[in-house]
């Protein structure tokens, strides 16, 4: 392996620098040549590759978004794009491919592997849901900008005795609202793969009422309904007045944590490693604090579930 490339795809993930910053400094470190492709597959069809050096990473790490840009990028669905990638790649000598993005970036992985071109894909994604890592590049950054809004607005909450809907990131996955939700002591937290009974939470935060509780803090992740249409039907069952925070693209910008740092450099210095030693398809990830690799196609076929667990200890500790 003489010639690494690195991209970044899909949505961007504080976190997502430090990754790229471990890939070319690992590299070169090993004697490898490092090359970033710009704004995600989109950058292999048009041939947007860069030759990365030491200095060319400097400064970053503490920086939220990606210095290769990402994009969205439907002509790599194709296997024409995908072969103009390939044929891209090796144009620039370059024989091995880290992916860092969510799931969809892996299916762009996965479809350059069964090509024959080797890659290895790195979890970058705020919402904590790509299966074969408990954490992804991003998601404990995005937990703790929810959380910094939580509180800021429990104070607010509390002075006015108010009830509060905070509508959060995830469609599909809702780790930021539970996560953010039990850290924030939120009275309910509505995420996707979970059921839930309106009349049951008009009822709780009534009983809250009664008790002498002076306000409620309400977490719905957007893929459960919006933070309007929620408070609306709330408002409608209770009579209680509610206002409606939607924290929006604040969740996925500013400084990565330590934690997403250090994750970063340790999931993008294993994915360099992986093309060293010959591995191809493989997904890099953390399990029990350790960094695991698994093959590509297992990761994508596995569901991600989420901690039942946690959402258990949430409604106890909710009462
Ligand atoms: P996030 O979880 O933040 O949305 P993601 O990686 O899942 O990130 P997507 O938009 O789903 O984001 O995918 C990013 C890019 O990956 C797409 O724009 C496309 O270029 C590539 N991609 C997605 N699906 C495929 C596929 N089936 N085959 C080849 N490439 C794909």
């Amino acid at each position: 392996m003489r010639k690494i490339g690195v991209l970044t795809s899909g949505g961007d993930a504080p976190g997502m620098n430090a990754a790229i910053r471990a890939v070319v400094r690992k590299s070169i470190y090993h004697g490898i040549e490092a090359y970033g492709i710009y704004q995600g597959f989109s950058g292999l069809i048009t041939g947007n590759i860069k030759k990365l050096e030491i200095g060319s990473v400097g400064d970053i790490i503490h920086r939220g978004g990606t210095i290769l840009q990402s994009a969205r990028c439907d002509d790599f669905k194709t296997e024409e794009g995908q072969r103009q990638g390939i044929a891209c790649l090796e144009n620039h000598g370059i024989e091995g491919l880290i992916v860092i993005g969510g799931d969809g970036s892996y299916l762009g992985a996965k479809a350059l592997t069964e090509l024959g071109f080797p890659c290895i894909g790195v979890p970058g994604t705020i919402d904590n849901d790509i299966p074969g890592t408990q954490y992804t590049i991003g998601f404990d950054t995005a937990l703790n900008t929810v959380l910094n809004a939580i509180d800021k607005i429990r104070d607010t909450a509390t002075s006015h005795e108010r009830t509060f809907v905070i509508e959060v990131m995830g469609r599909d996955a809702g780790d930021i609202a539970l996560w953010a939700g039990l850290a924030g002591g939120a009275e309910s937290i509505l995420i996707p793969e979970e059921h839930h009974d309106m009349e049951d939470i008009a009822a709780r935060i009534e009983n809250g009422v009664q008790r002498g509780k002076k306000h409620s803090i309400i977490i719905v992740a957007e893929g459960v309904a919006s933070g309007a249409e929620f408070a609306k039907n709330l408002t409608e069952k209770t009579g209680l007045e509610t206002r409606v925070s939607v924290l929006g693209h604040i969740q996925r910008g500013g400084t990565p944590t330590g934690f997403d740092r250090v994750l970063a450099s340790r999931l993008g210095a294993k994915a360099v490693e992986l093309l060293m030693a010959g591995k191809s398809g493989r997904a890099v990830g953390m399990e029990d604090g350790e960094v695991v690799d698994a093959d590509l196609l297992t990761v994508l076929n596995k569901p991600k579930h989420m901690n039942q667990s946690l959402y258990l200890l949430s409604k106890e500790l909710s009462i």
